[in-house]
């Protein structure tokens, strides 16, 4: 097989960033939107030894799994992966995927998976559940004003046809409308990333499913919005809105946020509640972007935790608190560790608003704190409740839990290569996998997150 060579193949697996798997002569090729039982004319783009990389140019028949998009640039957008992709077959390719992570790097027993893994929870309407939606802005080549999303791998921007993006809110449209005639009628610049001039980079938009409340905030290259009150008058209309800011960012990076938000109008936060717990979520928060689902996540986390109101329960990575706050209404006592100074203000702040007493919070890195406090200050776990980002644990911190000998071990993972190697590591000391449910916080994309249950031996 060499470049630009044309075949016809059948479509019969699916790789681990959605593409479509289809072998010609026992030649592999990974084939970008092409569906699972998709025979498929296919163009070679990049052609190695035993694989190579093919553009999908005709489907010759379709998939019973093909849908049509709803989103006429799903391909082209790199915030979905697979649109085209029946949402059925998308969890079972989730659920899939992370069990063959579990078999092959974490080395968990496939019959034991059979019994113990729940199918994943998906959800009954996957559309417009994102309550976050970040917009770059710039424009296009005829220099018109444009908001969009980056298309996969590159920082080109797709303008969002409409402005009205399937996986976030309807408001986003109107929001995004009002945002573009102001900087038209001001004659406000967008960022142009490559010559690090222009004003406007990104807006940001954060939704209260349960509140209503809407947020806007304007990421800037500069100390000050111009005519700010015309933008006022134009976003004070929407309905829900409560929190108008800007953030001002004049750093030469592709970090979205810079570290000050400036008010505008209204609040500087919106709140939004998880089950009864009421969160305050500022600009700058990590906070989860499906709220439904997070529902489903964190009560699962909070089922495994198996609580009676005895438990002494450490939340590491914990963020603004969100499931350290969740599992104190049924714990005695819980204990949350995170990097990020402000996020702990934040879970601090979130404790107080909800008469929560019984939740101390630490900022540092997880795997420093964890044995630092457990040598020093001989506080001991019950339950520990783990919930790193991609990298998974550092392994001194996966040590240190073994040390504590919590009865349970909660792992809330967003990455499963790294939970699969993390839970191998505990399998070998002393904890045994218990349960498996996984989550589909992120429809249509490629993104699958686990809870996984460990027990002490
Ligand atoms: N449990 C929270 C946040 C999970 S995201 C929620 O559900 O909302 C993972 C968190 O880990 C982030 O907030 C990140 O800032 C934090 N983090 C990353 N590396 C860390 C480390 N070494 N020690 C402690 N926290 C860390």
């Amino acid at each position: 097989m060499k470049k630009n060579d044309v075949v016809t193949v059948e479509v019969t697996d699916i790789g681990i960033g959605g593409e479509g798997i289809g072998k010609v002569d026992g030649y592999t090729l990974f084939i970008k939107d092409a569906v699972i039982g998709d025979t498929v004319e296919v163009k070679v783009m990049k052609a190695k030894k035993n694989y190579g990389y093919a553009r999908l140019m005709r489907i010759v028949k379709e998939s019973a799994f093909r849908v049509s998009a709803r989103c006429p640039e799903a391909r082209r957008c790199g915030g979905c992966q697979i649109q085209e992709m029946d949402y059925r077959k998308q969890l079972e390719f989730k659920n899939t995927k992370v069990r063959n992570n579990l078999i092959r790097l974490g080395s968990v027993e496939e019959e034991l998976l059979d019994q113990i893994m729940e199918p994943i929870a998906g959800m009954e309407e996957p559309f417009r559940y994102r309550n976050k939606a970040q917009f770059p802005i710039g424009v296009d080549k005829e220099g018109n004003l444009i908001a969009g999303f980056y298309a996969g791998r590159t920082h080109q921007i797709i303008p969002v046809p409409d402005r009205d993006c399937v996986l976030g809110i309807p408001e986003n449209k109107v929001i995004l409308d009002q945002i573009l005639d102001y900087m038209r009628e001001e004659k406000i610049s967008a960022y142009d990333e490559e010559r690090h001039k222009g004003l406007v980079r990104h807006v940001l938009v954060r939704y209260g499913f349960t509140t209503k409340e809407i947020m806007v905030c304007l990421i800037i290259n500069g100390d000050k919005l111009p005519s700010s009150e015309k933008l006022l008058e134009k976003l004070t209309k929407i309905p829900g809105m409560t929190s108008i800011t800007y953030n001002i960012n004049k750093e030469k990076t592709n970090v979205i946020m810079g570290s000050k938000v400036c008010p505008l109008w209204g609040q500087t936060y919106i709140t939004d509640y998880i089950g009864n717990v009421k969160y305050q979520i500022s600009p700058l928060s990590f906070y989860q972007v499906n709220p439904v689902q997070t529902e489903v996540l964190y009560g699962t986390a909070l089922e495994y935790a198996g609580l009676t109101g005895k438990e002494t329960v450490w939340d590491v990575y914990c963020g603004i608190g969100t499931i350290s706050l969740f599992l104190a209404q049924k714990a005695q006592k819980v204990y949350g560790v995170e990097i990020v100074p402000q996020a702990i203000e934040d879970a601090k702040h979130n404790a107080e608003i909800n008469e929560i007493t019984n939740a101390e919070f630490f900022v540092g890195k997880a795997e420093e704190v964890l044995p630092q406090t457990y040598e020093c200050e001989h506080i001991h776990a019950d339950i520990i409740v783990v919930d790193p980002p991609r990298k998974g644990c550092d392994e001194s911190l996966l040590a240190c839990i073994t040390q504590m000998q919590p009865k349970r071990v909660v792992y809330v993972s967003c990455d499963p290569a790294t939970l699969a190697r993390d839970l191998k590591y505990l399998e070998e000391r002393d904890y045994k996998v218990k349960e498996v449910q996984c989550v589909d916080m992120f429809g249509h994309s490629v993104h699958v997150e686990t809870v996984v249950l460990l027990e002490r031996k």
